[in-house]
């Protein structure tokens, strides 16, 4: 046995990979290093990135800037705790948030990862009606398709069934689903796509203390993008029956979906908004939840007096260095026509999947292409295939689809596409 081949036994004996068996393990591919666009693999192979290691790292990777960063900050301090202390990162992070960020969200929470983010956000919703005096408001609204982590209270707003969680659902809180908008992102406009969610609210408005939504594109439930009016209908709909918003910008925040944040394509902003993933620009695990002063004031002055939540790493000082390099690179990068180009050549490339039989539909919006399969595919037999045409991607279920970083050229992704459409032909 190589070296290499000792390492990989080692990993599929005692390794647990995401969503993984430790008996009937599916293949892993050993990644040595990445760069750009690339991820070269132990064996010499490289293979472009089209996931973004699930959509966060947006500037590609061993970015200069970054590493300028992360290396700057470790010099001073990796991390301190946050309780009763504060530092520059955190300070510097925030304040560029607040600036970026839709208009009135002016408390914001760091936490270690989007699941943590979205426990935070529930709690806040939570503690906020508590406060006013109304502890019966405590059930969330969802909707079906949606995904918003994999710890217990995230995976009581996934969809129950279709959310990779349903084994749990006896254990789990129970609240309500809306069925998901059926009117598409960039078609025409149905009022009626509302009236499920409007019926839940208007006979469960007075337990529920949020409806919880990711704005414009579902992804990890579906890859679904729906239309605008949608979301600007939630926002009205929350205000006439007293409940929060909860927007979950985790996937879709810093400029995804060609806008910086996908609740700007409605022109709302949420009352809660949770964000993770491409924060850091995918070099460390770190995510905020944001809200306004008329929530934070009411759990301040509610009966806890605090918010009840306050985990080791908060606030991560390495984190937050990172996360303030990568705002400012995104913000002298030119993203906006970046991810228009890249919209373009995925909506070019990925055009002629339209023509094969086992394909169901094709959809693109911002820097995210998504080809639906009439059935599922086999992941290991797929993988291995786009693997030999040269890039890397994770589809799920039905779904074969990229989200590559921001930084991705003409050529790379046009191979990207290419790779996807030989595959499946
Ligand atoms: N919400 C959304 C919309 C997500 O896409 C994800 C991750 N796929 C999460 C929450 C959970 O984030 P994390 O994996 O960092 O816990």
């Amino acid at each position: 046995m190589t070296q290499q081949d000792t390492r990989l036994q080692l990993d599929r004996d005692h390794i647990w990979h995401p969503y993984t068996s430790m008996t009937a393990p599916t293949p892993v591919y050993h990644v040595a290093s990445a760069s750009g666009v690339m991820l070269k693999l132990a064996d010499g192979r490289e293979l472009i990135d089209g996931m973004s290691s699930w959509w966060s790292a947006i500037h590609g990777y061993n970015h200069p800037k970054l590493n300028q960063a992360a290396t700057d900050q470790l010099h001073s301090m990796a991390h301190v705790m946050f309780g009763g202390i504060t530092h520059t990162p955190a300070i510097e992070l925030v304040e560029r948030l607040l600036k970026i960020t839709p208009e009135g969200l002016n408390s914001v929470f760091l936490s270690d990862s989007g699941s943590v983010s979205v426990e935070v956000a529930l709690k806040m919703a939570i503690q906020y009606w508590q406060a006013l005096g109304k502890p019966e408001k405590n059930r969330f609204v969802a909707l079906r398709g949606g995904y918003h982590g994999d710890t217990f209270g995230a995976m009581s707003v996934c969809d129950p069934v279709t959310g990779m969680h349903h084994l749990f659902n006896p254990v789990l809180p129970q609240h309500y689903f809306a069925q998901r908008p059926a009117c598409r992102f960039g078609e025409s406009w149905d009022p009626s796509d509302i009236d499920p969610l409007e019926a839940i609210l208007s006979k469960h408005g007075d337990s529920c203390a949020a409806v919880i939504l990711e704005p414009i594109v579902q992804g990890a439930g579906g890859m679904w993008f729906y239309h605008p009016d949608y979301l600007k209908s939630v926002s009205a709909l929350c205000k006439k029956h007293d409940v929060l918003l909860i927007a979950d910008e985790i996937a879709t925040g810093f400029g995804r979906t060609g806008k910086l944040f996908a609740c700007e394509h409605a022109g709302i902003s949420p009352d809660i908004l949770c964000l993770g993933k491409a924060l850091t620009g995918g070099y460390l695990t770190l995510a905020a939840t944001l809200t306004t002063d008329k929530v934070a004031g009411a759990i301040s002055d509610g009966p806890a007096g605090c918010f009840m939540h306050g985990p080791t790493f908060m606030g991560n000082p390495l984190a937050c260095s990172i996360a303030s390099a990568s705002i400012d690179l995104l913000f002298e990068s030119n993203w906006q026509s970046r991810v228009a180009a890249i919209e373009a050549g995925l909506k070019k490339g990925l055009e002629p999947c339209c023509n094969l039989a086992s394909v169901n539909d094709v959809r693109v919006l911002g820097a995210i292409g998504v080809v639906e399969m009439k059935d599922p595919v086999c992941l290991s037999e797929i993988q291995d295939r786009l693997v030999k045409h040269g890039v890397w991607l994770r589809p799920f279920g039905r779904l074969i689809y990229t989200m590559p970083p921001y930084i991705i050229d003409e050529r790379q992704l046009q191979k990207l596409t290419t790779a996807i459409f030989q595959t499946l032909q």
